[in-house]
């Protein structure tokens, strides 16, 4: 069987797919895996009642002390995979990245070509009049951030559960994955959708699957690779 180096030297455009396992390595941790948010009970509350939209509208003020607390993580930095993922777009052999991830470390990698299907939490937005809003500011505000020119809330423009994401981010993910002869999903349960459908739209030659443990994307691959993203990315050589 072909080795991921072997996939990747022939390959002419790769599509790396990912997820929240993709960041672990840089200290953020995933909701399903074995140390996952999800493992944990907030009260009466999960993780997915506190990041669903109807909770933002009805607990502002709770939602953002969940949302501070556990997805907010200045301090990461991006891992080997992320690195390697910029090594392999300025060699032209990587067409995009398509992340379930909302921390950004494959834009502060460097990556150009990233479609952040569920947003990103460096871009916050006012409800009422539109401003932009950095992380470092969302950073310094206490309680429900509020629009400094009009007073509204500020929103993350993460992907909330209940919500849709953008359109026009998808629409370039699935052309992309649809282009691609290598599609490398590594790190992601592919539990959510619509992300669990773009895998539909490949049609290329080859599909490696990196995780720690078994995905349902398994049966679909030419390579599976049971191991830290991390480690198994950053072994590849470049050329
Ligand atoms: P998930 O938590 O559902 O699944 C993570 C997957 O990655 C699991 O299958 C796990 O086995 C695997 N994994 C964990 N660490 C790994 C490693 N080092 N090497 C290889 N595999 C590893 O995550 P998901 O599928 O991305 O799904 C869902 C949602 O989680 C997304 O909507 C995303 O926005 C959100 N999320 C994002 C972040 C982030 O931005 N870093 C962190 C947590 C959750
Ligand atoms: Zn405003």
């Amino acid at each position: 069987m072909a080795s991921l180096q072997q996939l990747v030297d022939r390959a002419k455009r790769i599509v790396f797919f990912g997820g929240a396992g993709v960041s672990t390595a840089s200290g953020i941790p995933d909701f399903r895996g074995a140390e996952g948010l999800f493992r944990q009970k907030y009260g009466e509350l999960t993780p997915e009642m506190m990041l669903s939209a109807s909770f933002f509208y009805l607990h502002p003020d709770k939602f953002f002390e969940f949302y501070r607390a556990h997805m907010l993580h200045p301090e990461a930095k991006p891992n080997a995979a992320h690195r390697k993922l910029y090594e392999l777009e300025r060699a032209k052999k990587l067409r995009g990245i398509v992340t379930q991830n909302i921390d950004g470390l494959h834009r502060a990698a460097g990556n150009r070509l990233v479609y952040e299907i569920h947003g990103s939490v460096h871009e916050n937005v006012c409800m009422d009049c539109g401003r932009e809003y950095d992380l470092i500011w969302m950073l310094e505000t206490t309680g429900v951030p509020r629009c400094e020119q009009c007073g509204g809330i500020v929103k993350p423009n993460v992907v909330l559960y209940g919500e849709a994401p953008d359109k026009y981010t998808c629409m370039g993910a699935c052309r992309e994955i649809s282009n691609c002869d290598l599609l490398i999903v590594a790190g992601t349960s592919l539990a959510v959708e619509p992300a669990a459908s773009f895998l539909d739209y490949f049609h290329g030659r080859d599909l490696v699957t990196i995780n720690l443990e078994e995905i349902p994307a398994d049966d679909r691959a030419t390579l599976r690779i049971r191991g830290d993203v991390a480690e198994v990315m950053g072994e590849l050589e470049v050329r």
